[in-house]
């Protein structure tokens, strides 16, 4: 499972979204009528969900499906189940979506859904009525050539079944391909488990490298051990990279000697925490965040790095393995401290990499192994770390804001190729 909500509220994320978005398209050079386009999601979908509840009463969800822009190619992006989830918030993710698929490169444009609802507090069937029946609600824009949904905050490979199973049978046919991060028995990917987490790795090794650091030995703390942290983790353990420090929501665990890190998942799946680990100092996050490291994997949640906690990083690299954990003020802060951040829209972008090749696999009917899905996903990810270095470099500017001008410039040039119709 994911983050909660992010820290901004929905129109404020939205806001700093379009922000970012129009000062790319100022210093990329292409002329304000593109930001007249990007600025607008090109669908937004707000439905209404009757679920029978356990006790026979009725409640009524709200539900949303928002396609920025399909420019590149059918749109993509996670379906989230969260009690604040808002039609802003999922349409700021929508468009992030779009800017992490063109980074990347992945013929894919950028959507996202929501349904306000807290899954904690839903029956296994309560959340299977209400997720067919969403699904129903949005079956006319989705489809595998159209809009390709995927899990996200709270929804898991089990809900990608039954959407996959409501959209098949409506359809008339077996769709796998509609929908990615399906369990594997139903089509799902080899090596989507790992990929976020491996591709946060491969984001701070290219850097150590673009720093001449190169990552043995390298000391590296991770904050979050939940999918993407541990994995990110455990990559870098295996590269001889010094995983000095983890954390979870409980706390952290550190040694200036480096974590046996394979030992550290055991113990965290025996105990269901890191705290405890054997011969491991315990520290609270904020001290993680402040260790004398070269480099930082913020895999929690968004906004951990802030202006509260920022000033005292001294890591010289952060790959970002979650969505927003560096704030926009603290990134002021990390960008005048000469940090080198990995930005999150390609630190993470190795889970979506993944659910291409799964979306490919399903319409070709393949069945790929784990090395061939990962080593392709490591290809892609290298590409798109050395595009967003040259174009940081070309513009002068940060690798965050190099890599929004990269998949800015890759959205416009569609656009312009396609021409506005009629
Ligand atoms: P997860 O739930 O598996 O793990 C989250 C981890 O963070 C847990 O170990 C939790 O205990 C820990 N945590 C929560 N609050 C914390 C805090 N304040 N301090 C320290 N640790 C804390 O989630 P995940 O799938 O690993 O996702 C992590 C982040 O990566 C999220 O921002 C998510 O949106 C992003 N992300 C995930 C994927 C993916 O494929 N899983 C893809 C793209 C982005």
């Amino acid at each position: 499972m994911s983050q909660p909500k992010p820290q901004l509220g929905g129109s404020e994320f939205l806001e700093d979204v379009l922000r970012k978005v129009k000062e790319a398209v100022e210093i990329t050079g292409y002329d304000s009528s593109y930001y007249e386009v990007l600025r607008y999601p090109k669908v937004q979908l707000t439905v209404s969900i009757p679920v029978r509840m356990r006790d026979g009463s009725i409640r009524t969800f709200i539900g949303y499906r928002v396609q920025h822009s399909n420019a590149r190619g059918p749109y993509k992006g996670g379906i989230r189940y969260y009690p604040t989830t808002d039609l802003d918030e999922v349409t700021a993710l929508a468009m992030l979506m779009t800017y992490k698929c063109a980074v990347v490169d992945l013929p894919y444009g950028g959507a996202k859904g929501g349904v306000a609802c807290n899954p904690k507090e839903l029956t296994r069937d309560e959340l299977e009525r209400l997720t067919r029946r969403y699904t129903y609600m949005i079956y006319d824009i989705i489809g595998p050539y159209k809009d390709i949904p995927a899990p996200d905050v709270y929804t898991d490979a089990q809900v990608m079944a039954w959407i996959m199973d409501t959209y098949s049978q409506l359809a008339g046919r077996q769709t796998p391909e509609v929908v990615t991060g399906k369990p594997v028995a139903l089509g799902g990917s080899e090596g989507r488990e790992e990929a976020t987490g491996l591709g946060t790795a491969i984001g701070l090794r290219e850097a150590a490298k673009a720093l001449n650091m190169g990552i043995k030995g390298l000391r590296v703390a991770v904050e979050g051990f939940g999918n993407v942290g541990s994995y990110a983790a455990m990559y870098l353990h295996e590269w001889g990279a010094k995983v000095v420090a983890v954390s979870d929501s409980k706390g952290g665990v550190y040694n200036p000697e480096g974590l046996n890190v394979p030992k550290l998942i055991e113990h965290k799946k025996r105990t269901g925490t890191v705290l405890g680990f054997e011969g491991a100092k315990e520290i609270t996050d904020e001290e993680l965040l402040h260790l004398d490291v070269d480099a930082l994997v913020p895999a929690a949640v968004e906004g951990t790095i802030n202006a509260r906690t920022v000033h005292d990083v001294k890591a010289k690299i952060v790959s970002e393995g979650a969505n927003g954990p560096v704030t926009s003020d603290a990134d002021r802060v990390l960008s005048e401290k000469g940090v080198f951040v990995v930005p999150d829209i390609l630190a993470n972008a190795g889970g979506v990499t993944v659910s291409y090749f799964e979306w490919v696999q399903n319409l070709k009917r393949e069945k790929w192994t784990k090395e061939e899905v990962l080593a392709k996903m490591e290809a892609k990810l290298v590409k798109a770390f050395h595009d967003v270095l040259n174009t940081s470099r070309k513009y002068a500017v940060s690798s965050r804001m190099g890599a929004m001008c990269l998949a800015v410039e890759r959205v416009c040039e569609a656009i312009k190729l396609l021409n506005i119709w009629p």
